[in-house]
């Protein structure tokens, strides 16, 4: 028996999410999922508040896991990162050394955490890669959630250091899709525009973009990245972090990404750019080299083709929709 034969009881924590519901899609539309070892549990902050040790024991007591994904976060766009700093430090700190430590304590044999391209130096050369993630100071308007994120690598390492275990780490880019948070204050660059662009059809108002349009960033597809999670689930054996993402040639610009929400939702109205909100890091250009070495025929989404795809979801569940 190989060790990918052997059971699968595996965690998902943020199971709900963006990107945890990306997942649940994905393996439950595996043609081979009846063959696979593999039992998912997907949970949520109402299942188990990962800030409280005491819940977190109670949790990994009930579900028994072998393997963790672990997504749970306090996340947010610019604009609730640069008012909530010590927050995002603190409670992000506070679910991952929860998650880390019980997973180690009832004896989890493989975590696999999430960390994200924007807690890399705010002064860096490009591309990023993953030798980088603690070579300088990050951004100051989100140095709250990028050292907490950087402090899992941290544990990750001490585990493995100290116990020998494999607890490892996934650097994905700006993800997007279904399920995402669509709050236009809260929310990350492409649900808020997507809500607002559908707002602006609606109400016969101009699409107004924040910033001047020109930062550049790399997308991916949640459904792109549910399947790279589950590869690294299955054959990454590394506590070196990973950067999950699209080619240095796919980055795109806000402006670019605005023009694929217009035409996916059929906007024809006026868009403005305000110039007055801040636009955030220019770029944070990260490079798919180390996983290309792994995967060198993965196949992204085209971009306008998975945004179509968002869109759509987001008119069909705007009722239920996160906004
Ligand atoms: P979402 O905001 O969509 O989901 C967050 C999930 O975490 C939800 O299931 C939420 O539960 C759960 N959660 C939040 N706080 C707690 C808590 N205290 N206890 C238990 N569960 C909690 O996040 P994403 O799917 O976008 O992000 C997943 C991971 O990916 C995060 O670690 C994030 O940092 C990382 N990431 C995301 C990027 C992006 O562009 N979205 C980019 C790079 C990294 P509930 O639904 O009940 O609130």
């Amino acid at each position: 028996m190989t060790t990918s034969d052997q059971a699968k009881r595996i965690l998902i924590t943020g199971g709900t999410g963006l990107v945890g519901s990306a997942i649940k899609h994905v393996v439950e539309n595996e043609p081979d999922r009846d063959k696979r070892n593999e039992e998912y549990f997907f949970i949520s902050s109402k299942d188990c508040d990962l800030r409280n040790r005491e819940e977190t024991e109670v949790l990994f007591k009930k579900y028994q896991p072998t393997h963790v994904i672990h997504l749970a976060a306090l996340v947010g766009g610019l604009f609730r990162n640069l008012s909530r700093n010590l927050d995002f430090f603190r409670e992000n700190m506070e679910i991952n050394d929860n998650v880390l430590s019980v997973a180690y304590q009832t004896g989890v044999k493989k975590v696999i955490s999430c960390l994200s391209t924007c807690i890399f130096p705010d002064k860096t050369t490009y591309p990023i890669d993953e030798t980088m993630v603690h070579s300088g100071p990050p951004h100051d308007s989100n140095f709250g959630y990028s050292y907490a994120k950087r402090m899992i690598d941290v544990l990750n390492r001490g585990y493995f250091v100290q116990h020998g275990v494999q607890y490892t780490s996934i650097i994905p880019t700006n993800v997007y899709g279904p399920n995402d948070n669509f709050n236009i204050e809260d929310g990350h660059v492409l649900p808020g525009l997507i809500h607002k662009c559908y707002l602006a059809k609606q109400n016969n108002t101009p699409l107004i973009i924040w910033g001047s349009g020109k930062p550049l960033r790399q997308f991916i597809y949640s459904y792109d990245l549910a399947k790279l999670y589950l590869w690294v689930l299955r054959e990454y054996d590394s506590i070196e972090p990973i950067i999950l993402s699209v080619g240095e040639e796919d980055e795109v610009s806000i402006k670019q990404a605005a023009d694929a929400v217009v035409k996916a939702m059929n906007f024809t109205g006026e868009i403005k750019y305000d110039t007055t909100r801040a636009d955030g890091q220019f770029k944070k250009t990260a490079s798919n080299v180390k996983l290309r070495r792994y995967l060198p025929d993965f196949q992204f989404t085209p971009f306008e083709e998975a945004i179509q795809y968002t869109c759509d979801w987001f008119v069909k569940n705007y009722d239920r929709a996160r906004k």
